[in-house]
């Protein structure tokens, strides 16, 4: 199975991937924490409020110029003088009206009398006003209030009971008798389609709602949860977690979430209409595009470390090599020491056993090498050694195991050989080893070998193969030395 050097290095892996890891998300975090605080910061302090301004001082706009035309009708010496004259000739009030109206570009212009309580209008005459009447209560509330006017949002009857302003202003004769109450309405589709406009352009919510909680004007699409004028917020699902915060509504900035979203909300105060005007924001929008930034962060971030892991993946994969390598060749004969050959041998047994292929195992040990050693010198040893493994490798195939076992010994694994022809080999190699003088400092040195031979059988492990090379050897040794003897199984023979 395929591992990667990572896989070795489990801890250091881990260390690096924490490491970066931990910083990349500290600082993917800390600048993400950081932009959000400052955009929230600006949406609670400049945004929603700036909003509420624009909108409040839109609507001051639309009403100051009504109120002053109420006003100058109030103050209206015709007006006064036909009403006080016994309000003859309805026709005269009514152009009267209709004139204002036309020329203003009011929603509706009135006047009712409180001597024959007589609701004139524009067109013509429309009612008379009734105390038991709960549309016309409006009208004993301004006869009976102190301010000279003020501002009613009502349905118009005149006006297929469309929402409407009233400026209701009341009206006096010359020794200051009350004598009724004059004034206009204007539509509040200007103000809805300012709500329209505001929700659209800049993603929030704006609505208006009374001093009791209940909506009384939003936009086309209506209010949170799409709800209509009259509904109280408190009946709204969406709206508990804000009602837990604000039961009755004040002036302030609020943080609320609703069906798992979280909300900013700005609450200001409209006193001429007393009511309180509500611009909602939807945290997710507002951040949306932050937290956007901030997966990308991740993703890099990831990337990043993926990267880093693959580039010491690699990095290692080569110093295992080099190591391995390092470790699995001896470095005097170039050959593959014990730890070199048992990876081979493995395999070569392996391979022998499957394809049902005779393997042959040679274990050499040099002669009397203590005492070439000795009166040789040390380097004179190590350079016999060397000689001696190019002996085997001249006489051996690409294919054969060949290994420094240790000190003077050596092993072969002969693929695809029986014991005759290993036996050969093994002669051949002991006649080559015999015959060759091997030259240090200009001195010829011989040497001889001993090599035990057997053959892999089909019950043997590794060990036990090379245990039996192992007694074939030493009955070379104890046979005189310079010769081949083998042993197979049970049955041995020199
Ligand atoms: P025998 O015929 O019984 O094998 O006698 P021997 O002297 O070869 O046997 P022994 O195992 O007693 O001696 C092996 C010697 O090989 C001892 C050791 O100093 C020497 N030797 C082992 N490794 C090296 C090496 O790398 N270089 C050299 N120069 N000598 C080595
Ligand atoms: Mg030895
Ligand atoms: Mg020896």
């Amino acid at each position: 199975m395929y591992r990667s050097a990572l896989f070795s290095q489990r801890p250091l892996v881990w260390a690096l991937v924490g490491l970066l890891g931990c910083g990349f998300l500290a600082t993917s975090l800390l600048s993400y924490y950081a932009s959000r605080a400052s955009i929230r910061d600006s949406i609670v302090n400049t945004e929603l409020p700036l909003t509420s301004d624009t909108v409040y001082s839109e609507i001051q706009k639309d009403l100051v110029r009504p109120i002053l035309i109420s006003s100058m009708m109030a103050r209206d010496t015709f007006m006064r003088d036909w009403v006080v004259g016994g309000e003859r000739d309805p026709q005269q009030m009514t152009r009267y009206l209709n004139e204002v109206m036309a020329h203003y570009g009011a929603y509706t212009a009135f006047f009712v009398s409180d001597a024959t309580l007589t609701y004139y209008q524009a067109k013509g005459v429309l009612k008379q006003v009734r105390a038991d009447e709960p549309r016309d209560t409006w009208y004993y509330r301004v006869r009976d209030m102190a301010e000279p006017y003020e501002i009613n949002v009502d349905v118009d009857m005149a006006n297929q009971d469309s929402l409407t302003f009233f400026i209701n202003y009341k009206v006096y004769d010359y020794a200051e008798h009350f004598i009724g109450a004059a004034g206009v309405g204007l539509t509040v589709d200007a103000v809805i389609k300012l709500i329209d406009k505001y929700q659209q352009r800049y993603q929030r919510r704006v609505y208006f709602v009374d001093t009791f909680g209940r909506l009384v004007l939003t936009g086309a699409e209506g209010g949170p949860q799409g709800a209509r004028a009259g509904q109280s917020l408190a009946s709204l699902s969406s709206m508990k977690d804000l009602m837990e915060k604000l039961p009755k509504p004040a002036i302030g900035s609020y943080e609320y979430s609703a069906q798992g979203e979280g909300h900013f909300l700005n609450v200001r105060f409209i006193p001429e209409l007393n009511w309180y005007l509500f611009v909602d924001k939807l945290e997710d929008r507002a951040l949306g595009d932050i937290r956007q930034s901030l997966y990308l962060n991740l993703l890099i971030c990831l990337l990043v470390t993926l990267a880093v892991l693959l580039l010491l993946n690699r990095m290692l994969r080569g110093y295992q090599r080099r190591i391995q390598a390092l470790a699995t060749v001896d470095s005097l004969t170039g050959l593959p020491n014990r730890r070199g050959f048992d990876l081979l041998a493995v395999h070569a047994v392996h391979e022998a056993n499957r394809d049902t292929q005779p393997l042959s195992a040679l274990l050499l040990d040099l002669d009397h090498f203590k005492q070439l050693n000795d009166s040789h010198g040390h380097l004179a040893g190590d350079e016999v050694l060397k000689g001696f493994a190019q002996v085997l490798e001249n006489s051996l195939r690409q294919s054969d195991v060949i290994c420094r076992w240790g000190g003077e010994e050596f092993i072969v694994l002969l693929r695809n050989s029986d014991s005759a022809h290993a036996t050969q080999v093994a002669e051949k190699i002991r006649q080559h080893t015999e015959q060759q003088p091997f030259t240090f400092a200009d001195q010829a040195i011989h040497v001889t070998v001993s090599i035990g031979q057997t053959g892999l059988q089909a019950d043997d492990t590794l060990q036990s193969l090379i245990a039996r090379a192992d007694r074939a050897l030493y009955r070379a040794k104890q046979a005189g030395r310079n010769r081949v003897c083998s042993e197979q199984g049970k049955s041995s023979y020199e």
